[in-house]
């Protein structure tokens, strides 16, 4: 079973709009987890997309300087929020047993990219642990953007996870990502203030966005391998 993941990471308005619509034009849903409010979480929310946070715990985040003003902030902003992706992964005992006090459902911080045959895991904090199977940059790490061609029944739960900045991108390398932060750095413009013109110097091709439009083509012919929203893994374990 397939499950479509996507990371805001301050992404513009446009970007993250670009996936929905794309998504719904492929009858597909997926879990958005959110870093920041934009108009587009309120798309997601109105087609059906689950919404979790995607906290900063790192020094210096925007988001609190605490863990606990940390998602004290995150579930003003998200107070639907079904479970949970941290920024850079960061997860730990300490932060399962937080997001149980909170009544978030799952933990999607794991990666273990390309292993077949994983399920989500029930933590004894009362957490579930929902690994990611394939991301987007640990592909471009691993030179295998391209590589993944997706073929027959899927063994476990394959969390796809796909960040909306490289969609926009169409990133290949992470090179056009670093260069557009530079560039914008150097205007004072955040990056989720950036335009889709701001963007077309970095743009590449046959990258992330390539990728995407392959897969949810592929994935619509097969609803029986689309795993819609992350609640629906642990739902699946529950029953
Ligand atoms: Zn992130």
């Amino acid at each position: 079973m397939y499950y479509l993941t996507f990371d805001q990471d301050w992404a513009p308005e446009w970007a993250s709009q670009d996936i929905i619509n794309l998504l719904v034009q492929y009858g597909l849903l997926g879990t958005f987890f959110v870093t920041n409010l934009c108009e587009s979480i309120d798309t997601a929310r109105q087609h059906g997309f689950e919404l979790g946070l995607h906290p900063n715990f790192l020094p210096g985040s925007t988001h609190g300087r605490t863990w606990d003003d940390t998602l004290d902030h995150m579930q003003d902003l998200v107070p639907d929020a079904v479970g949970v992706r941290s920024h850079c992964l960061i997860r730990g005992t300490p932060l399962l047993q937080k997001y149980r006090e909170r009544g978030l459902l799952y933990d999607a911080s794991d990666i273990f990219d390309g292993r077949d045959g994983m399920s989500p895991f029930l933590s004894w904090t009362g957490v579930w642990r929902v690994p990611i199977w394939w991301e987007d940059d640990v592909a471009i790490h691993r030179n295998g953007l391209s590589a993944f061609i997706p073929t027959g029944e899927p063994l476990g739960i394959r969390v796809i996870n796909v960040h909306p900045v490289l969609h926009a991108l169409n990133a290949h390398d992470l090179s056009g990502y670093v260069a557009l932060k530079k560039r914008l750095r150097s205007e004072g413009k955040a990056l989720h203030q950036a335009s889709r013109d701001d963007f077309i110097p970095f743009m590449q091709q046959s990258g992330v966005a390539t990728w995407l439009h392959g897969f949810c083509e592929w994935l619509a012919r097969y609803p029986s391998w689309q795993g819609n929203r992350l609640r629906d893994a642990v739902s699946d374990r529950i029953r």
